[in-house]
């Protein structure tokens, strides 16, 4: 089909095969930077340079976007063959919900019929007391109910079990700051948030007096909503989100707001108990219920409705979406192209049904056998670490190994695949399939209430660019989608496969000993497993690491959040420590020696670049000052820096003196 030219259309509109990515790009370095004083610019700066953002992205990183949109489009293959020709049931299934997302023409003709039935339950809305049954009939029916969360979790004080949960919601910005902080770059951005809401009204079919009325309401809901929530900082804290309630205690927090009708209506198995993460929002919540008029409430329900739906609506509201969500708030210069939303779409909603057949081709057995040897080298340097540390006590340590030995190693994909059966995917029916979904999801959730935990179950789907660590389930993993180059490859040497998959394996590790996942013992429980001195040793450390990042800048104006990024902080100080103990051993054994080169660069410095290139990246700078305010995670640059200038190896190996940017005379340090 032959497209029209458009001013917004995206650089890469037609699937193109993607690029193999090197792990180690002797061509991204800047050799006319100087290692010791800025070592970002010296491993990345020549990529910095030649790579711009394409105008579908809002940051362009050399290792994560490379494989992502790599991995994207390999999933994209098997997606557009299983929609033009499907082979087996499962692909019938994915063809079929990738097919209805990409037929536009469809959207366009359905308009908003498809969202009728939530905005008549909406129009419906006649008193304050019913909200409770409107949440509940959109969660149901997977619309879904913007107002607060409600799902099971393990408990953080009986990992064993699963409860039921409920906690704070209810807004369209990035994070609470963008209602309350005073200042002219988000007093801007409100308002431009208050015309978009007007104008997606107004497409909607209502005149601009009532559109303007309307999103007025939304305005002040949302900011009475994000001056009762917490912030992304304080939970972090376990003591933040856990509070365990009977339901009728918890009724009695907020007795205008009828929780039993939403509970039977969301279809959730008997409970007495659950943890509300956030009991001051839910006395909040009661009282908006209370003193704000009904027609308010419609105009917010309304438009969480429409906004929840507003990638898979016609052009006009998809673009509408775009200039503020996109443009505005991220920077973006154009869309996704429509393969890619969709291919990301099927890939969350039916990612274990996708991933199946992805992993065939993309994740060889012997790939997993190499991950479990460097887990073991990592483990084994990560209990040396433990051992050797000078200000922990023999108490502290033993529960720190025990802690280490429970670890859990979740590498590739799931041993048991979900089973999406009962799942109903309609050729023709995009946003009745994400409705469907939703529901799906939410039942499946919900069906772990009460059951022992599974722990083969996974929080990430195979393709996916990405770990994690569980602190409930004291495990980590590592989806087969970065167990790729340039994270890692097997025909490169040693130390450029622990500065890349290498250091993301300590990391996750290390999360288990952050500031948050050091409150979870070995069992998954909150539980003060340390000796007091021993914490405030450990405290004295991390406060460092809150100093030194609250420093780094990564947009006129916009500093890192040292508090919020601390955990993500210290796993890649930690991570960066232990993988580089683990190289050492290795070319022990391997007869490597430190001082032999490849390429003009020893061993170590091959190691610190390779880590130093999983990093490099442009941000546009919308996005950047989003991501300070709401990614725990810091800026590429500073995540290469901040780890480098912390650890004296850096600065030996690439012979920098004492007193230089990268080699400060004291440093932070926790693991
Ligand atoms: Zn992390």
């Amino acid at each position: 089909m032959a497209q029209a030219p458009s001013t917004t259309a995206a650089d890469n509109e037609k699937p193109a095969p993607p690029t193999t990515i090197k792990s180690f790009d002797a061509s991204a370095i800047d050799t006319s930077a100087d290692p010791c004083k800025d070592f970002y610019q010296y491993a990345c700066g020549n990529w910095v340079k030649n790579n711009p953002i394409p105008s579908d992205q809002v940051r362009w990183a050399r290792s994560f976007s490379l494989l992502q949109e790599r991995n994207r489009y390999l999933l994209w293959q098997e997606l557009d063959a299983a929609a033009k020709d499907a082979k087996t049931p499962l692909e019938k299934q994915y063809g079929d919900f990738y097919a209805a997302c990409i037929n536009t023409d469809l959207v366009e003709q359905k308009g908003l019929s498809p969202l009728e039935p939530a905005l008549q339950q909406v129009a419906d809305l006649r008193d304050p007391h019913k909200i409770a049954t409107l949440m509940g009939e959109l969660d149901g029916e997977g619309a879904p109910g913007p107002l607060f969360r409600f799902g099971i979790g393990q408990d953080e004080k009986d990992s064993s079990k699963q409860i039921a949960e409920i906690s704070q919601g209810g807004l369209s910005l990035p994070d609470r700051d963008y209602y309350i902080v005073d200042n002219p770059h988000f007093q801007q951005i409100r308002k431009e948030y208050v015309e978009h809401v007007t104008k997606m009204f107004t497409l909607a079919g209502d005149s601009p007096e009532t559109a303007a009325k309307e999103a007025g309401a939304v305005m002040e809901i949302e900011t009475a909503l994000a001056k009762a929530s917490t912030s992304r900082t304080d939970l972090r804290q376990p003591e933040n989100h856990y509070h365990i309630y009977t339901v009728a205690d918890f009724q009695k927090l907020a007795p205008d707001f009828d929780f039993s009708i939403y509970f039977t209506d969301v279809k959730v198995g008997h409970f007495d108990t659950l943890n509300v993460a956030t009991p001051n929002f839910f006395k909040a919540v009661n009282e908006l219920t209370a003193s704000e008029p009904i027609d308010k409430w419609k105009s917010y329900f309304r438009w969480h409705v429409i906004h929840g739906s507003a990638t898979n609506l016609p052009k006009a509201f998809f673009d509408e979406n775009f200039a503020f969500f996109g443009k505005t708030l991220a920077g973006q210069q154009a869309p996704l192209p429509r393969w890619k939303q969709c291919t990301s779409l099927t890939d969350r909603s039916l990612g274990e049904a996708v991933g199946q057949d992805w992993v065939k081709q993309n994740f060889p057995p012997a790939a997993k056998e190499n991950m479990d040897k460097l887990v073991a080298a990592l483990e084994k340097a990560l209990g040396d670490d433990i051992k050797t540390l000078p200000w922990m006590g023999d108490e502290t340590k033993k529960a720190a190994e025990e802690k280490l030995a429970m670890f859990r190693n979740k590498i590739g994909y799931p041993e048991k695949w979900r089973s999406y059966a009962g799942l109903k995917v309609d050729r023709n029916d995009l946003i009745g399939n994400v409705q469907r979904s939703a529901v799906f999801e939410m039942q499946w959730d919900l069906s772990h209430l009460g059951k022992p935990v599974d722990e083969k179950e996974w929080g990430m789907t195979p393709p996916t660019v990405n770990a994690y660590y569980s602190a409930s389930q004291n495990d980590i993993n590592f989806p087969a989608g970065i167990l790729q180059p340039p994270f890692f490859d097997n025909s490169m040497d040693p130390a450029v496969n622990f500065g890349g998959i290498g250091v993301v394996i300590g990391h996750e590790m290390t999360h288990g000993f952050d500031d948050e996942g050091s409150q979870y013992d070995a069992q998954g429980n909150v539980r003060m497993w340390w000796t007091p001195e021993d914490r405030k040793e450990f405290d004295k450390r991390t406060d460092c690491e809150v100093k030194e990042y609250d420093g780094f800048q990564v947009a006129p104006g916009a500093n890192l959040n040292g508090k919020l990024t601390l955990g993500e902080n210290t796993a890649d100080n930690g991570g960066l420590h232990i993988a580089y103990q683990a190289l050492l051993s290795v070319m022990a054994k391997d007869g490597i020696s430190p001082t032999s080169e490849i390429d003009g660069y020893t061993p170590a410095q091959r190691y610190f670049i390779g880590f130093g290139q999983v990093w490099c990246e442009n941000t546009r700078e919308q996005t950047a000052r989003m991501r300070a305010k709401t990614d725990p995670h810091s800026s590429g640059q500073w995540r290469t820096n901040g780890s480098v200038q912390n650890f004296d190896e850096f600065g030996k190996a690439f012979g920098c003196k004492v007193g230089q940017p990268m080699m400060p005379a004291t440093s932070c340090r926790v693991w």
